[in-house]
């Protein structure tokens, strides 16, 4: 029965939420952390003469996941920019974005809305190079994370319009404000730090690619030290967003507990009274036995037999029998309309 049942249906779509909701940013949480302590444990490798040879001494010339930091070299031609003359770079990233203003029926304003038109990033293979001409070649840089670009060419094109595109507007609901076109690029001679898998390669090329074990593949132009930071913190936020979710849950049980009590005790103090009357009818009737009827004078006005044996309070009437006072539609008292506070049994000596 769900009358007995201590919670709602909206408490337990609460309760999944955050339980659910916990769970997953628990997860994320566990995956960033692992991110975090991968990065403590990888070793930092200077990029010179002598890396190759470290290679070669590891067994399957492979280093599973090492911190490498160079410049930026293509090893062909390089990309050139399309705005900005004599820009030269290795992953260019073109970006065509249309803002509008969105009438928002909900608030009754026009709010900022953007959207993607158009958008293409293209790259070329590259070198990191350090001391010595050492050089390692960075494969897959798009799937590294992390990776920002360089801002070479931002142009914003205002959008124009007359009488007619206005009503227009009106109608829809959107107002044009132009189109945002910008070009970013990881330039050549930018340093930037590479995590992931190291392995010296069978034409004996040194080649930085996504660590086969799965864990995080960074190419950033932070610093290491930064990328730690950075990684720690946002391990930190799941963390605490986890928590509260689960705080969250923790209430929600607690909150449907307090009340399940709370009705407990109502029935357990229901129950007592129930079972003082009794005893008192009990009693009353013994005492009566010999007598037979009972004086109407002192009869219930509701049901008008059995004695009248509570003081509804806090008007003090005594005017009912128990069983009557528990099938009063509202807890109201017969006689003068008072809300009944308690109920105590009436003791006639
Ligand atoms: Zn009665
Ligand atoms: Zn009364």
């Amino acid at each position: 029965m769900m009358e007995d049942f201590p919670i709602k249906t909206v408490e337990v779509v609460c309760l999944g939420t955050s339980l659910a909701l916990s769970g997953l940013f628990f997860y994320i949480y566990k995956k960033k952390r692992k991110t975090v302590d991968r990065l403590n444990e990888a070793p930092r490798l200077p990029l010179d003469g002598k890396l190759t040879d470290i290679l070669n001494a590891t067994p399957g010339k492979c280093l599973q996941y090492v911190v490498i930091e160079g410049a930026v070299q293509p090893v062909g031609e390089p990309l050139r920019s399309q705005f900005q003359e004599g820009t030269v770079g290795v992953v260019q990233k073109l970006v065509l974005k249309e803002h509008k203003l969105v009438w928002n029926s909900l608030a009754r304003t026009w709010t900022d809305s953007e959207r993607i038109l158009h958008e293409r990033v293209s790259h070329v293979p590259f070198n990191l190079v350090g001391a010595d001409q050492a050089s390692v070649r960075v494969l897959c840089p798009l799937e590294a994370s992390g990776l920002t670009a360089e801002i070479v060419h931002e142009k914003f094109h205002q959008a124009t319009y007359g009488f007619t595109d206005i009503i227009g507007q009106y109608l829809s609901g959107e107002k044009p404000k132009g189109q945002l076109e910008t070009e970013e690029m990881v330039k050549v001679g930018a340093t930037l730090t590479g995590v992931g898998e190291l392995i010296l390669d069978a034409d004996r090329t040194l080649k930085l690619r996504p660590p086969a074990d799965g864990s995080a593949f960074f190419l950033t132009p932070a610093d290491y030290e930064a990328t730690r930071l950075e990684q720690e913190g946002q391990a930190a936020v799941w963390r605490l967003l986890a928590a509260f979710c689960a705080l969250a849950g923790a209430a929600v049980v607690l909150w449907a507990a307090r009340r399940y009590y709370r009705r407990l005790q109502a029935k357990w103090e229901q129950d007592r009274l129930r079972r003082e009357f009794k005893r008192l009818v009990g009693a009353s009737a013994a005492g009566e036995d010999d007598d037979g009827e009972e004086p109407l004078g002192n009869a219930c006005v509701i049901c008008m037999s059995e004695p009248r044996n509570c003081v509804l309070l806090d008007c003090g009437h005594v005017c009912c029998c128990f069983g009557c006072f528990e099938a009063l539609p509202q807890p109201t008292c017969p006689v003068c309309r008072q809300p009944i506070v308690r109920v105590v049994p009436l003791y006639q000596a």
